[in-house]
């Protein structure tokens, strides 16, 4: 298997008009395998696009920062009872974006990750203590993505078996706090992800991230931790197959 970008929207409709050369671009630095988080009911309900150089896996959550129909924690449980699902995600807390029962559904995904034996991916703004009280009283494992906090806080979600989400904050000169995390972590404490559209590389600031720059994103890390981009996403890939059990 080639490498794996734990956390990339390729559904998300700035792919549409060129997602072939997206798909190739990623496979030609070894980026071939995906996984695709939900956000809404609606993403969930479209095909996720395909091209012979890529896998891509789906995972069904409902972001914290969208408003969702009353029903959708039973419509996301009906969607896992039909199966083909890695996790449950994204869900969590952010308190940018409070709506309205907001914590029952997030609480209530956590239910589902534990009721299908499921991994989470965590999303989490201004909420952690929040998150990890929920997280404590549950069986769970899982990933709190885009993280960007300092290392105690880091070990608390280690601790609880959510692994760090690791993408392209880590490389902007200004993420000082992140990068003592990024060299303190262990090397089984975190999954490489772009969050593509998204969250660009330093060197792309603004414009439209991509799988490919996962590769940059491993070459960063690699300096702040003393080792090599290769090493990385070779720990990378371990944790995160064995997380969505996809090898
Ligand atoms: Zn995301």
């Amino acid at each position: 298997m080639g490498h794996l970008d734990s956390h990339c929207h390729l559904d998300d409709p700035r792919f549409a008009p060129d997602f072939p050369a997206v798909a190739a671009r990623a496979a030609a630095v070894g980026i071939t395998h995906v996984v695709v988080p939900g956000v809404d009911l609606a993403s969930l309900a479209k095909p996720l696009p395909e091209d012979p150089a890529m896998t891509l896996y789906r995972a069904a959550g409902l972001h914290p920062a969208f408003l969702h129909a009353d029903n959708a924690l039973d419509q996301l449980a009906a969607a896992l009872e039909r199966g083909g699902i890695v996790a449950v995600g994204e869900c969590g807390l952010d308190r940018r974006h409070r709506s309205p029962g907001d914590l029952q559904r997030f609480h209530g995904q956590l239910d589902l990750a534990v009721a299908f034996d499921l991994p989470v991916i965590l999303h989490v703004v201004h909420a952690h203590d929040e998150v990890l009280a929920a997280l404590k009283t549950r069986p769970l494992r899982g990933i709190v993505h885009a993280f960007a906090g300092p290392w105690p806080l880091a070990k608390r979600y280690l601790d609880l078996g959510i692994l760090l989400g690791i993408g392209g904050i880590g490389t902007w000169a200004t993420s000082k706090r992140l990068h003592e995390t990024i060299g303190a972590c262990p090397s089984d404490g975190f999954v490489l992800e772009t969050d593509a559209p998204d969250l660009s590389p330093s060197w792309i600031r603004g414009q439209r991230n991509e799988p490919a720059e996962l590769v940059g994103i491993a070459s960063a890390v690699a300096r702040l931790r003393g080792s090599s981009p290769e090493e990385v996403l070779a720990a990378s890939d371990t944790q995160g197959s064995e997380l969505f059990r996809i090898r």
